[in-house]
C-alpha cells in the first residue's frame, strides 16, 4: 500500500494555493503523506465551466471536474463577497463583477467602491463566504462552509492578500484582510474555516 496520496487543488490562483498549503494537513491520521498538486501541474485540461447558481454548486463543479479529468482526489472552493446594501452582490459573481467574461480584481474593487459611493459606514456591512468541496474517485462528494463578517471601506488599506482584501475591514481585529499577516488571515478567514472543516475527511484517507 502506498504511503503517498496525491490531491489536486482545483485552482491555479497562486495566492489561494499559497494560503491553502498552510491550512491543509500534510499527513493522514495513519501517517500517509498528502502531496498537493494544482491545475498548473495539468496545463492541458479544458477550461472549467463555472456555471452554477450558488457557491456550493460551483465548488462542487470544480471538484468533480478535477476528479473526472485527473483521477485524483480533488479539493476546490468557491468564494463570494456578499454586501448587505447591495442585496448580497457581488456574491456568486464576485470574480466577474466588473466584466462578465473575465476576472479583473482592480476593476471589481473600483466597481464596488462606485456602487457604495455615498453610503455611510453603518450600511457597508458585508461578509465573505467560502465553500470547500472534496470529490473522491469513488463518487463521494463533500462540502463545508466558512464565513467572516466585515465592512467595506471607502478606500484601500493594506498590501497583502488578494481580491477584495484591501477593502474588507474586520472590526473584531481592527484591520483589513490586506493588513493581516498570512497566518492571521488564515486563522479567521472564510477559506481558512472552510478548508479546516473539510480537512477532517483528508486526515481519514
Ligand atoms: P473564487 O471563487 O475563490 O475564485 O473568488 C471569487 C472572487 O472573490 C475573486 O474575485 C477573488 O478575488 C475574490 N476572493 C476570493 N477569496 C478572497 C479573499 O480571501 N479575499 C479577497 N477576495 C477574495
Amino acid at each position: 500500500m502506498t504511503n503517498i496520496i496525491h490531491i489536486l487543488l482545483a485552482t491555479s490562483n497562486k495566492h489561494k494555493v499559497q494560503e491553502l498549503l498552510k491550512i491543509l494537513p500534510g499527513k493522514t491520521k495513519s501517517g500517509k503523506v498528502l502531496i498537493y498538486k494544482t491545475l498548473a501541474d495539468f496545463p492541458n485540461l479544458p477550461p472549467i465551466m463555472e456555471d452554477g447558481k450558488t457557491l456550493e454548486d460551483n465548488a462542487k463543479i470544480k471538484a468533480v471536474f478535477g476528479v473526472v479529468h485527473t483521477g485524483l482526489i480533488t479539493l476546490a472552493d468557491d468564494t463570494g463577497l456578499m454586501v448587505d446594501y447591495l442585496n448580497g452582490a457581488p456574491g456568486v459573481n464576485s470574480a466577474r463583477y466588473a466584466y462578465a467574461d473575465r476576472c479583473d480584481n482592480k476593476a471589481n474593487n473600483e466597481k464596488l467602491l462606485k456602487e457604495l459611493s455615498g453610503v455611510s459606514a453603518s450600511k457597508r456591512s458585508a461578509h465573505f463566504k467560502a465553500i470547500a468541496a472534496l470529490a473522491m474517485p469513488t463518487g463521494q462528494l463533500f462540502a463545508e462552509e466558512g464565513k467572516i463578517e466585515g465592512r467595506i471601506l471607502t478606500d484601500f488599506k493594506g498590501s497583502g492578500g488578494f481580491g477584495y482584501d484591501a477593502l474588507f475591514y474586520v472590526p473584531k481585529y481592527k484591520k483589513t484582510m490586506a493588513e493581516m499577516t498570512e497566518e492571521e488571515k488564515n486563522k479567521i478567514s472564510h477559506r481558512g474555516q472552510a478548508f479546516r472543516n473539510i480537512s477532517k475527511y483528508l486526515v481519514e484517507l
